[in-house]
């Protein structure tokens, strides 16, 4: 007996005919066993490559999708983005994704990592993106929003979910992390919070403030995601169980 797949959404994405199928779903729903029970929807970590497969399945079925519409790419900490249609190197090493029409489901991983959610309702462009404190300095959330632009997005129409990542209760950095935050955004308020032994970083923080630079608007961004690492029973988390853990993917397309 499998528990049932549950998806949390973002109010700010319609869902129905014109709207977006989309989603970041928890961990329950699917075969895979021990830390990673059991919805593990990455290839990447050791998993059984075909209870990954079954999970995704499930997933699509769960929400009216086809598998084999799921576009998917390496993430590596960067800001590549990739368009859906344009050639897809090899290895496919992007972490965003964008795409302009209905029909393929793009998919953003993340344990702990900020998976994020573009949708403009109005040109009907859609993105995803994978977001660690790396890709947030080094602008990848950003980047997606200029790929969307580029295919007819207007940075004040796009709307923007955060899923589940590790919250400012539990990201700990090192003084070199802090810093980098510090001189890629300014004294952002609430950014980096006092912690008992280091710093703290809201990661939600920061991609509000890199994502209002570039033209979005405050009140289209999603950005209080429950934390990782602080829910067990809900979520994988990198930081509490290590490679041995699962992975999330948030998804998002758009409905014909
Ligand atoms: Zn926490």
């Amino acid at each position: 007996m499998v528990d049932a797949i549950r998806v949390r959404r973002s109010p700010l994405f319609s869902d129905g005919p014109g709207g977006f199928v989309h989603g970041f779903p928890e961990r329950t729903g699917g075969e895979s066993i021990g830390l990673r029970a059991s919805l593990n929807l990455g290839y990447r970590w050791g998993d059984d490559q075909a209870l990954v497969a079954r999970n995704r399945a499930r997933l699509a079925t769960h929400e009216g999708f086809a598998p084999t519409d799921l576009q998917v790419t390496k993430h590596v900490h960067g800001t590549a983005v990739w368009c859906v249609g344009e050639p897809l190197p090899e290895p496919p090493e992007f972490d965003g994704l964008v795409c302009d029409r209905p029909g393929p489901v793009l998919g953003a991983f993340a344990a702990d990592c900020v998976p994020i959610l573009f949708g403009d309702p109005v040109a009907r462009v859609c993105g995803a993106a994978h977001a660690g404190w790396r890709g947030a300095v080094a602008g990848v959330a950003e980047r997606v929003i200029e790929r969307m632009v580029e295919r007819g997005a207007r940075a004040a129409d796009v709307r923007v979910a955060l899923g589940p990542s590790i919250g400012p209760c539990c990201f700990e950095v090192g003084p070199e992390v802090e810093s980098a935050f510090r001189d890629r955004f300014g004294a952002v308020p609430g950014m980096i919070v006092p912690g008992a032994k280091k710093a703290h970083v809201d990661l939600r923080v920061a991609l509000v403030a890199s994502l209002t630079r570039r033209g979005v608007l405050a009140e289209h961004v999603d950005a209080t995601p429950p934390c990782t690492r602080c829910n067990p029973e809900r979520f994988f988390s990198y930081r509490r169980d290590g490679l041995e853990g699962g992975v999330h993917m948030g998804f998002i397309g758009l409905r014909a």
